[in-house]
């Protein structure tokens, strides 16, 4: 870890509920009572709960991210769909791009460029997922697949003060299996030469858990984690940035 603020985000995917909220008081009772400690926490859950998320953290420094946007600026005849001045209008502050799970959907760099471009310029500040497979990684491909991603993904976004990128190797999600600590310094060392802009954050994110947290949180320029399943049980979450700093 550095000695930056350390990001945790919570990314429910397409799970919780308004019983799950409840759960939430332990979370916002642990911020209040680690106010020393620099550590920005951002729960990203499924848009049907961002409004109710937002009132619950209301006198917490907890914030409250979407999971994905629409790439229209404007409203539109878009059935099912959310744009970024929606979910600003809802409570969020942060959206998350380009997840594996919305690329292996189709979405391509182009469109995640315009999505990232119109929720800056809607005052959001954007989680740039960034990721090789497994078949680029064997074919020893992450670097250029990394390079093409941020350079696509951030074309003309002028305002580099509102993006995070989180590193998320595609074969590590959801699957239990997380990169060696030395292959991971190494990339988040190549993203953060890449973007120039030394004050991004540069996360990582996949299978993160209250077990490897242990060995992860040892990698020196890492500035938090993105982290999807472990996030759903509060415990498990307060558990993982208890660990970080221990
Ligand atoms: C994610 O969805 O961004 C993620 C990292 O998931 P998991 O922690 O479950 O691998």
């Amino acid at each position: 870890m550095t000695n930056k603020y350390m990001y945790f985000i919570a990314n429910w995917k397409m799970f919780g509920d308004s019983k799950t909220l409840k759960s939430l008081g332990n979370v916002i009772k642990f911020v209040k009572e680690n106010k020393n400690k620099k550590f920005k926490i951002i729960y990203c859950p499924p848009s049907t709960l961002i409004t109710s998320m937002s009132k619950s953290f209301a006198k917490s420094a907890i914030q409250i991210g979407g999971q994905n946007c629409h790439y229209e600026k404007n409203y539109g005849a878009y059935t099912g769909s959310i744009n970024a001045k929606m979910l600003k209008d809802a409570g969020a502050k942060y959206v998350i791009l380009g997840h594996s799970e919305n690329r292996q959907n189709g979405e391509d760099d182009e469109l995640i460029n315009l999505k990232a471009k119109n929720s800056i310029n809607e005052g959001l500040n954007i989680i740039l997922c960034i990721g090789e497979t497994f078949k680029e990684k064997k074919n020893k491909k992450t670097f250029s697949v990394l390079s093409k991603q941020l350079k696509i993904g951030l074309k003309n976004i002028k305002n580099k003060k509102k993006i995070i990128i989180a590193y998320e190797p595609v074969w590590s999600i959801g699957t239990g299996v997380i990169p060696n600590n030395e292959d991971l310094f190494k990339t988040i060392k190549f993203i953060k030469k890449k973007i120039k802009y030394l004050s991004n954050s540069v996360l990582y994110g996949g299978s993160v858990n209250n077990k490897n947290i242990n060995e992860l949180k040892k990698i020196k320029n890492l500035d938090g984690f993105l982290i999807g399943g472990a996030s759903q049980d509060v415990k498990k979450f307060i558990d993982i940035i208890q660990k970080t700093y221990n």
